[in-house]
């Protein structure tokens, strides 16, 4: 399968001819998704990552000096799922020892602190619970939104609304429609993983077609639901594919406009049935984010993922087109239970930003800065805001989980 961006043994472009090819990116003009795969696999690792910067720079003009971070949190309100994505080392099949799901009492304790610790969203997600369809959710986003209305609700996807239509039996334009009425602000892009048929069909044979993702993606654009759209890189993916997927994206994005942010991430090999280590090296993945900013001229902010890649790489983003670092996390327990070792805090975070020689500055779920921090001598100094896992952001006893499938 061809997967390096460069083999050894093919010929690499002339660097005059992919020189102007970049050129004609910064110029505004946009890119084929043929000559997206030629830049991705062979354009000069620093030219790229120079056009890739000098794209976000023009995209966003006077505020180009800044870079943004989220303060949110990530609760998991079932493990249990039935869809058994082979990448997957958070869920647990229904009647499973393990599986577990949490109360709303639970949750909203859990948004209390979250509150608490200067979180602006939530991000609700969890497993396809067989008996868990949109009543579930109105309820849960109903209670959240009644106790803290100044959390965003930027949760669930487009896996969990077909997953609640097909439980309820309504269409997803219903589902969509009740959750957004119950309290559903936007999307997350999770579930997107690749959309391309041959490596999704490898890697969550059960999951929704990547087509079906974003037809519902495109049905909640337009109900007046936003997104994000994600890639989970390195499952096995051709180079093509990985192009392939960005196409399917932006497609879509020239018709609704409703995708904020695309963010790319590299797939956690632990404790899965897929195994294996990630296909992505740090170079393929900077320079997927390199070539997202080139070929994604209709959508404004592209993040960087230091959760998975690591914190020094995420820095480096910075410099290869992305705008923003996403969330401190305060809680976030799906990709580590695949290997996402990494942690980081506010304080880091902000630091990251600054020695990458931009302000750091805190947004919330509307790309709105919260915070600016332009003068170190006044940087937060909290060190709760930390990033978790499997765990809760503060320290009290965990609160038992009831009932399993
Ligand atoms: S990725 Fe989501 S849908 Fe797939 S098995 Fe895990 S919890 Fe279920």
């Amino acid at each position: 399968m061809a997967r390096l961006c460069i083999a050894y043994d093919e010929p690499v472009r002339s660097t005059p001819e992919l020189q102007l090819l970049l050129d004609s990116a910064v110029a505004g003009t946009r890119i084929t998704p043929e000559q997206a795969l030629e830049l991705y696999r062979f354009a000069p690792f620093h030219a790229l990552g120079r056009a890739a910067d000098q794209v976000r720079r023009q995209r966003f003009g006077d505020q180009a000096h800044l870079a943004t971070y989220l303060i949110d949190r990530n609760i998991n309100y079932t493990n249990v799922c039935t869809t058994a994505c082979k990448f997957c080392a958070f869920y647990r099949a229904p009647g499973h020892s393990q599986g577990w799901v949490r109360d709303t009492e639970e949750i909203l304790h859990r948004c209390s602190e979250a509150v608490e610790l200067g979180a602006t969203q939530i991000m609700l997600q969890g497993g396809h619970h067989p008996d868990f369809g949109v009543e579930y959710y109105e309820n849960i986003f109903a209670a959240i939104k009644a106790e803290y209305p100044q959390l965003a609700l930027h949760s669930l996807g487009a896996s969990e609304v077909e997953h609640m239509s097909k439980v309820s039996g309504v269409s997803v334009e219903e589902s969509i429609t009740r959750i957004k009425a119950a309290g559903l602000d936007s999307f997350a892009g999770a579930g997107a993983e690749i959309l391309v048929a041959r490596p999704r069909t490898e890697i969550a044979p059960l999951k929704e077609s990547g087509e079906r993702w974003l037809e519902i993606m495109e049905i909640a654009h337009g109900l007046g639901v936003e997104s994000t759209a994600t890639f989970m890189m390195g499952t096995g993916e051709t180079n093509a594919e990985r192009i392939e997927h960005l196409r399917m994206i932006r497609d879509v994005q020239d018709r609704t406009g409703g995708f904020r942010s695309f963010i790319p991430w590299t797939y956690q090999p632990e404790n899965n049935h897929l195994k294996g280590r990630t296909q992505a090296s740090v170079i393929e993945y900077l320079r997927m984010v390199a070539v997202s900013r080139l070929f994604f001229d209709n959508i404004t902010h592209l993040q960087g993922s230091w959760l998975t890649v690591g914190k020094e790489v995420g820095q480096l983003t910075l410099h290869m087109g992305a705008d923003d670092l996403g969330s401190v996390m305060l809680e976030e327990n799906v990709v580590s239970s695949a290997g996402a070792k990494h942690r980081s805090n506010r304080g880091e975070l902000i630091s990251l930003i600054r020695t990458s020689g931009r302000i750091p500055a805190q947004r919330n779920t509307l790309y709105e800065i919260v915070e600016l921090h332009a003068d170190p001598a006044n940087d937060p100094i909290d060190d709760a805001v930390v990033s978790h896992f499997s765990s809760i952001a503060v320290d009290r006893p965990i609160l038992p989980v009831v009932s399993t499938s």
